[in-house]
C-alpha cells in the first residue's frame, strides 16, 4: 500500500498496530477503546489503533470518528458497506504500519488485557504469537460444539494445521503480514492463511469471555459460508470425494452385475421390482448432483478471482487526519 508522507501520524512509525473490525458495535466501542488504550499506553511504545467500521447500520462510524478527532493515534477506516468480518480485518492489515500487528475483535470477547501476553512471545522471537481460549462464556452448547468440529473437520482435510479453538485473535510480525497481503484471494479464512504461511508460531491460552453488549454477528449461514471458504480455500478434498465415490459405485455394480445374473438364472425374485430401482436411481441422482454442486462451489470462487473486482470499497481516505467537527 503506497502511502504519501504528509500527515501527522506518519511522522513516527508505530511500533504496535491493533487492527479491529466493527459492525454495529457502537455500544462496545468506548469501553473497548477505552481498555485498549490502558493496555497499550502501559506498554510505553508507540501504537496505532486501526478501526474499520464494516458499513455498520447503527453509529458506529459517527462514534468512531468522534474519538479520532480526540486521540491521534486512532485510524478510522470507513467501507462503503458491509463486506464482512474477515475482509474488514484485511483492510487494517493493508493500513497497519507497526512492526507487531494485533487483531482483535472490539466486542471484548477477546479481552485486551491479554495482548501483553502475546507481545511477550514476540520479543522471544515468534512471529505468529494466537490466542487460544481456555473456556468461552456466554456461548451456546451449539456454538462451541460445531465450532469444535469445524476445527477437527479442517485440520483432518485440509494440507495445513490451524490450532484448536482459536479465533483471528492474535499478534503477527511485520513480514507475515507483509506476506498475507500479497494473498488477495477474495474467499479469506485468515486463520488458514497465517497458518499456511509458516514462520515460527505459538499459542497463548486465554479465557473468552462474554460479548460486552449486541449480539453476535456470526450466524449459522455465515459459519457454513467461512467453513466452506476454509474447506474450499485450503483443498481439493471435496472434489476428491466424488471420484472416490465414482470408482466406488461402478466396483459395486460390477460385482452387482454376475450376483444379479446368477440369483435370476436360479430362479429368484430377490433383485426384481420398481422401487429398487427408483431407490437406485434416486441415490446416484442426488450424489450427482451433490458433486455438480461441489465443482460449482469451485467454479464460482474461480469466478470471483478472475473478474478481480477490489477486496473493499473505502468512503474515506484513512491517510488523511480526521478532521475537527
Ligand atoms: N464484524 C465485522 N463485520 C461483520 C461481522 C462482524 O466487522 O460483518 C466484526 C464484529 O464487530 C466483531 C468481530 O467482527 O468485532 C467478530 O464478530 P462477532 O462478535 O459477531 O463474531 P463471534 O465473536 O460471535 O464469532
Ligand atoms: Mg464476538
Amino acid at each position: 500500500m503506497p502511502f504519501s508522507i504528509n500527515n501527522y501520524y506518519m511522522a513516527t512509525v508505530p511500533t504496535y498496530s491493533v487492527v479491529v473490525p466493527l459492525f454495529n458495535e457502537s455500544e462496545s466501542l468506548p469501553e473497548f477503546i477505552a481498555r485498549t488504550t490502558a493496555v497499550m499506553d502501559a506498554l510505553g511504545q508507540p501504537w496505532e489503533l486501526i478501526m474499520v467500521d464494516d458499513g455498520s447500520r447503527d453509529n458506529t462510524a459517527e462514534i468512531l470518528l468522534e474519538h479520532a478527532t480526540k486521540a491521534e493515534n486512532i485510524r478510522p477506516i470507513l467501507f462503503a458497506r458491509n463486506f464482512g468480518h474477515q475482509i474488514a480485518v484485511t483492510a487494517g492489515m493493508d493500513y497497519a504500519r507497526g512492526t507487531a500487528i494485533i487483531l482483535i475483535d472490539a466486542d471484548l470477547q477477546d479481552p485486551p488485557e491479554v495482548i501483553p501476553q502475546l507481545i511477550e512471545k514476540w520479543h522471544e522471537g515468534f512471529e505468529v504469537v494466537y490466542a487460544v481460549r481456555r473456556q468461552r462464556d456466554g456461548e451456546s452448547f451449539f456454538k462451541k460444539f460445531t465450532a469444535s468440529a469445524f476445527y477437527r473437520l479442517i485440520n483432518r482435510i485440509t494440507d495445513i494445521e490451524i490450532p484448536l479453538d482459536t479465533g483471528d485473535f492474535r499478534l503477527m510480525d511485520r513480514k507475515v503480514v507483509d506476506v498475507l497481503n500479497r494473498m488477495r484471494e477474495h474467499h479469506r479464512f485468515l486463520r488458514g492463511m497465517s497458518a499456511w504461511v509458516g514462520f515460527r508460531q505459538i499459542g497463548v491460552s486465554y479465557d473468552r469471555a462474554a460479548r460486552f453488549a449486541g449480539e453476535t454477528n456470526y450466524t449459522l449461514g455465515r459459519m457454513i459460508k467461512l467453513a466452506l471458504t476454509a474447506i474450499t480455500g485450503f483443498s481439493f478434498f471435496p472434489l476428491q470425494v466424488s471420484t472416490y465415490f465414482g470408482f466406488l459405485s461402478a466396483a459395486v455394480a460390477l460385482l452387482a452385475i454376475p450376483v444379479v445374473i446368477v440369483t435370476r438364472l436360479m430362479g429368484s425374485q430377490a433383485f426384481t421390482g420398481q422401487a429398487t430401482a427408483l431407490i437406485a436411481v434416486l441415490f446416484f441422482g442426488g450424489v450427482q448432483l451433490i458433486s455438480l454442486g461441489i465443482v460449482g462451489e469451485y467454479i464460482g470462487r474461480l469466478y470471483d478471482e478472475v473478474r478481480g473486482r477490489p477486496l473493499y470499497i473505502l468512503r474515506n481516505n484513512p491517510d488523511e487526519p480526521v478532521k475537527k467537527s
